[in-house]
């Protein structure tokens, strides 16, 4: 059984609680980062904790805890559950209230919970194989940069995709891709630019994209961070998506279109390995 951590705790999982008021699970109103883990060590740690004071800035969330109490017990939940290779899921709501869609006062606490799980991210039969992606509609909110709890639609489009026979969902915005239910999305074009859409409110900004384009930089690839069209990613040499979980993963099909040869490509492959190598040299 893992042991798990909720508002200043490690317990049993089976023992950890929360509110039935918790604004995460009735409003949404909870930011969440996840950290992979890979031989014991923590990969691109200071880059999500980045992104989670700036996604809890952006919705004026209160922070439960310091710096070095987040890094404690990253650290704490890895040692306690043995963990090698996996992920440490970490989750702020802006705690529990009488619900009111305005938010509470400061006498409210912020609900911390951290929890660990195995995974194997290195030996992944999906990135062996490379991903068929169907394209759906981008009908989520317009904040995509802040990375909050609403992951509804991409549940749904993610079952779309498996419903279909396909694995995974890439979302279009204006007949433009914007991202991958959970992942950020690349082309290669014909003369072996790496595209993929520039940063702004309508996607995540990825950890493992700002990795990964420094890898590609490293490689002297060339990239082109703009929105790329549907026809132009079906007509790709080369796709693939990137998040913290499976680092580059490759894609050989987009709605029906077979990618580049079928197979994952040269410059996919090759940077998930200069990725993974990299990111597991800099664990912490
Ligand atoms: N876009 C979306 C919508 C995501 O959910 C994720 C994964 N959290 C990503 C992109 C990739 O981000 P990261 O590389 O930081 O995991």
């Amino acid at each position: 059984m893992r042991t798990v951590f909720v508002n200043g705790s490690y317990v049993p999982e089976n023992e950890a609680q929360i509110s039935i008021f918790d604004r995460g699970s009735l409003f949404g109103d909870a930011v969440y980062e996840v950290t992979s883990v890979l031989d014991g060590k923590l990969v691109e740690y200071d880059g999500h904790m980045t992104r989670l004071r700036r996604s809890l800035a952006e919705l004026k969330l209160p922070s439960p805890a310091t710096d070095d109490e987040l890094l404690e017990i990253h650290r704490e939940l890895v040692k306690r559950n043995d963990l090698t290779e996996g992920l440490i899921y970490l989750q702020i709501s802006r705690g529990a209230a009488d619900r009111d869609f305005l938010f509470p006062g400061p006498d409210v606490k912020p609900t911390l919970l951290m929890f660990p799980q195995k995974k194997s991210l290195i030996n992944s039969a999906l990135a062996a194989r490379g991903q068929k992606i169907i394209l759906v509609d981008d009908l989520r909110w317009r904040r995509c940069d802040i990375k909050t709890v609403q992951l509804l639609y991409a549940s749904i489009v993610k079952n779309q995709a498996h419903d279909a026979g396909a694995d995974d969902a890439w979302m279009v915005l204006d007949g433009e891709i914007t991202e991958g239910s959970s992942n950020n999305a690349y082309i290669v074009t014909e003369d072996g630019t790496i595209v993929t859409r520039d940063l702004s409110t309508d996607i995540l900004h990825g950890i493992t994209r700002k990795s990964v384009l420094q890898c590609a930089a490293e490689l002297q690839l060339k990239v082109e961070e703009r929105p790329f069209t549907v026809a132009e990613a079906k007509a790709a040499k080369e796709a693939f998506s990137t998040s913290a979980t499976s680092f580059v993963n490759p894609v050989i099909e987009i709605d029906g279109a077979s990618i580049g040869e079928g197979k994952p490509g040269p410059i996919a492959k090759r940077l998930r390995q200069v990725y993974i190598e990299s990111s597991k040299a800099a664990g912490i």
